[in-house]
């Protein structure tokens, strides 16, 4: 597996609790949709992230949340310019197949952070059929957003009603049938993944057309 050092260029902090990673890229190859292993080059110590930014940019971008008392994510967000990360990977195989990369209809749903390997699909590859269901607390969460287009994206806001849907992402798929061909790509928590799966499963579509990555 490779690893290698590569230099913070600059921490953005989005929300209170969300901040972008940016690092120099240098000859870093991978897939839309792969993820890393971020280490703390002294200690060792590390967390896997999906990738945020697309193949066509010089640098590597994550989008992070800050987990109150988690022990990584906070050494993120106090990281400096020009401090350096190990880089392990890439890895997984949350990408998209010749079918979905050739206009078939695709439904991307995420929770929170898991809106990354989205982002990094929609900015690699420019002839998408897809869909976006991005599931957040407040409407101040849809990071990225302009990087989808405006028809083709939903937010739904689960704690105000200042989004495109006012409810979880289950609730608006409960209220609003999908097609049966859709293939469906599901990214964030493991409760959303698990209710979704099974309502989609519900509404006919196939298990082997329903792809998953979950973050915790
Ligand atoms: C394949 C994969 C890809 C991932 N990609 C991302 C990513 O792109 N961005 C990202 O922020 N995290 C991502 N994660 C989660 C990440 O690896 C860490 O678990 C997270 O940053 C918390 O680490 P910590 O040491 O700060 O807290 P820990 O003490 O390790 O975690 C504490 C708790 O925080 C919760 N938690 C973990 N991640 C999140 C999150 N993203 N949003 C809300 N609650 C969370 C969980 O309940 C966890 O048990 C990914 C995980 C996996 C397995």
């Amino acid at each position: 597996m490779e690893k290698n050092l590569h230099q913070v260029r600059e921490i953005e902090q989005l929300t209170p609790e969300t901040f972008l990673i940016h690092l120099d890229r240098q000859n870093f190859e991978f897939k839309p949709g792969q993820y890393v292993i971020l280490r703390n080059p002294e200690t060792g110590e590390g967390r896997e992230y999906s990738i945020y930014s697309s193949t066509r940019e010089d640098r590597l971008s994550f989008l992070v949340r800050e987990i109150k008392d988690g022990d990584f994510s906070r050494f993120l967000k106090h990281l400096k310019p020009g401090s350096s990360l190990m880089v392990e990977g890439p890895r997984g195989f949350f990408i998209l197949d010749e079918q979905s990369l050739n206009g078939h209809p695709l439904l991307f749903i995420a929770t929170g952070t898991g809106i990354s390997p989205f982002h990094s699909f929609v900015n690699s590859y420019d002839k998408l059929n897809y869909e976006v269901l991005h599931g957040v607390h407040f409407a101040d969460e849809a990071y990225g957003r302009s990087a989808f287009a405006e028809d083709r994206f939903c937010l739904c806001t689960s704690r105000e009603d200042k989004g495109d849907y006012f409810g979880r992402v289950s609730y608006y798929l409960k209220e609003k049938p999908v097609d049966k061909e859709l293939i469906c790509y599901l990214c964030g928590n493991s409760d959303m993944i698990e209710e979704v799966t099974n309502m989609l499963e519900t509404h006919g579509i196939s298990p082997e057309n329903i792809r998953t990555e979950v973050f915790f």
